[in-house]
C-alpha cells in the first residue's frame, strides 16, 4: 500500500463535529485526514441558529408533547411538518421519540446532555485561539421570550430540569426585556434569561476557521466520499470515490449520512434527518444582543455577520427529498411580530438536516462489532454545542485514553439492535 493510501487517523465528515474531532486528535499528536466530498462546514454546521448552549439539558421529547403535534402539523406557521408519504418510514422513529419522552427517562438524558454541553464555550475558545477569528464565539444569554406571561411557569418540568441542575436563570418583565433587547416588540411581556452561554456570530465561519487551523497544523483535507468502511488487519479500510485507503482508526462523523455507512454491516440505527430552515434578513435595520428563543413560534433569532437569522422548524421528509423553502419564508411573519422594525425585504433562505436520534442524545463511542470505528454523530438540535466535547471524547477513545466522564449514555448499544 502506497503512502498516498495510508491516512493516519481518518475522520469521515467535515461538519463541526468532524472538525472538532480532527483538532482533538492533533492535540494528541496524531496525523489526521479529514474526508468529505464538500468543503468544511457546509451542511447543518453552516446554517444553524448559532446558540452555543452551555446549559442545554432539556430533551426534545418531553411528557405530553405528542398532544401538540396535530395542532402543529395543521398550522402552516407551526414548528413541525411531515411529508405524509414519508409517514410509514418515519413511524418507528416517531414511536421511539415519544417513548423517550417518558417522565422517568428524562433526568438521565438531561444529565448526559449537560455533561456534553457544559465545557463547550471554553473548548471553542481554545480551538479558535490564534486563528484571528476568536470573535466568532461571543458571550451571550439565551433569552426565552413570551407574549403571554401566563405561559411562563418556572415550575414546569422544562424549567425544573434546568433549575435542579444549577442553570443560572432570571425571570424578567417587559420593561427589563426592553433594556436587554430594545428592538423586541413590547407585546412580549415576560422572558427568562439563561446566563453564561455563547453564541456564534457565523457558525459556518467557525467551522472553516477551525478547518484552516487543522490544515496549518499539518492535517490533510481529502475531498472524497466514503462509500464503505470496515475493520481490517492493522486498521480500518475506507472505500472512497478516490480509491481505497487505510486508516489507523476512523471516526464516523458524517451527520445524518452516518447511518447509511453502518447499514451494510447489518447495523440499524434510528437516525432521522430532522430538517430545519433558516431565513436571514440581510438588511435588517434592527439588532439583537443575544440568542432569542421565540417560545410561541419555536424558532431562534440572532444577529449574525450576514444579518438577522431566524432558524428552526422540524420537517420530516427523508434525507434526499428536495427542500421546501416555504418552511423558511413562513418565519418572516413571526419574525416581524418579534421585531416590528425589521426590514424583511432582503432575505436568504437555507435548509439543513439535523442528525437526530429519538432520545436526543448523540452516538459517541466504538461502533459495536466494528473495532477501530468510532461513532461521533447524531447531535440533533445541539450539534454546534456538543461538537467540542464530542470531538474530545472521540479522540480520546481513538487513541486508547479513558474519558474522565461516564460516556455509556452515548453508546449505540442503547438501541439494542446494533
Ligand atoms: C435550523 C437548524 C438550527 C440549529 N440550531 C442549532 C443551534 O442553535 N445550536 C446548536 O448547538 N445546534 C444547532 N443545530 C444543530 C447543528 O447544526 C447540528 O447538530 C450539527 O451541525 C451537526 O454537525 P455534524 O458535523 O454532525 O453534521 P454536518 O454539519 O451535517 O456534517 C456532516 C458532514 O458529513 C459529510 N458527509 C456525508 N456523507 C459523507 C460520506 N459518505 N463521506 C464523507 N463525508 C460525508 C457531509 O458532506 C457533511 O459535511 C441546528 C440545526 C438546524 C438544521
Amino acid at each position: 500500500m502506497s503512502e498516498d493510501e495510508r491516512l493516519g487517523h481518518a475522520v469521515v465528515g467535515a461538519g463541526i463535529v468532524g472538525i472538532c474531532t480532527a483538532l482533538s486528535l492533533q492535540e494528541r499528536g496524531k496525523q489526521v485526514t479529514l474526508i468529505d466530498p464538500s468543503p468544511p462546514a457546509e451542511q447543518a454546521s453552516y446554517g444553524n441558529a448559532g446558540v452555543i448552549s452551555t446549559w442545554s439539558c432539556v430533551p426534545q421529547s418531553m411528557p405530553g408533547l405528542w398532544k401538540n403535534v396535530p395542532k402543529w402539523l395543521l398550522d402552516p406557521e407551526g414548528p413541525v411538518s411531515l411529508r405524509w408519504s414519508y409517514l410509514p418510514t418515519f413511524l418507528p422513529w416517531m414511536l421511539k421519540f415519544f417513548a423517550a419522552g417518558r417522565e422517568d427517562r428524562i433526568p438521565a438524558i438531561s444529565d448526559a446532555l449537560l455533561q456534553l454541553h457544559r465545557p463547550t464555550v471554553d473548548i471553542y475558545r481554545q480551538h479558535l485561539a490564534g486563528t484571528g477569528h476568536e470573535d466568532l464565539v461571543r458571550d451571550s444569554m439565551y433569552v426565552f421570550v413570551y407574549r403571554d406571561p401566563a405561559k411562563l411557569n418556572l415550575e414546569n418540568l422544562e424549567w425544573r430540569l434546568r433549575r435542579e441542575r444549577g442553570v443560572p436563570l432570571e425571570q424578567i418583565d417587559a420593561k427589563s426585556l426592553a433594556d436587554v433587547e430594545p428592538d423586541i416588540s413590547t407585546d412580549y411581556k415576560a422572558a427568562v434569561l439563561i446566563k453564561g452561554q455563547g453564541r456564534a456570530y457565523d457558525p459556518g465561519a467557525i467551522g472553516k476557521a477551525l478547518a484552516e487551523k487543522f490544515e496549518k497544523q499539518g492535517g490533510k483535507l481529502l475531498q472524497a466520499r466514503v462509500m464503505a468502511l470496515k475493520p481490517v488487519e492493522g486498521g480500518v479500510e475506507l472505500q472512497t470515490d478516490q480509491g481505497t485507503k487505510i486508516a489507523d482508526k476512523a471516526v464516523l462523523a458524517a451527520g445524518p449520512w452516518s447511518a447509511k455507512l453502518l447499514k451494510s454491516h447489518g447495523l440499524k440505527v434510528p437516525l432521522e434527518a430532522e430538517r430545519g430552515y433558516h431565513i436571514v434578513f440581510t438588511d435588517p435595520g434592527v439588532t439583537l444582543n443575544n440568542s432569542i428563543m421565540v417560545t410561541d413560534s419555536k424558532f431562534v433569532a440572532s444577529s449574525m455577520a450576514s444579518g438577522i437569522r431566524c432558524a428552526g422548524t422540524a420537517e420530516f421528509a427523508g434525507l434526499d427529498h428536495p427542500p421546501d423553502y416555504r418552511r423558511a419564508h413562513v418565519l418572516a411573519g413571526p419574525a416581524k411580530r418579534l421585531l416590528p422594525n425589521l426590514n424583511t425585504e432582503a432575505r436568504e433562505v437555507w435548509m439543513g438536516q439535523r442528525p437526530s436520534f429519538p432520545d436526543t442524545l448523540p452516538a459517541i463511542g466504538e461502533v459495536p462489532g466494528l473495532p477501530g470505528i468510532i461513532a461521533a454523530f447524531g447531535h440533533g438540535h445541539t450539534g454546534l454545542t456538543g461538537a467540542p466535547m464530542t470531538g474530545r471524547i472521540a479522540a480520546m477513545l481513538a487513541v486508547g485514553e479513558t474519558p474522565n466522564i461516564d460516556v455509556s449514555a452515548y453508546s449505540l448499544k442503547r438501541f439494542g439492535n446494533t
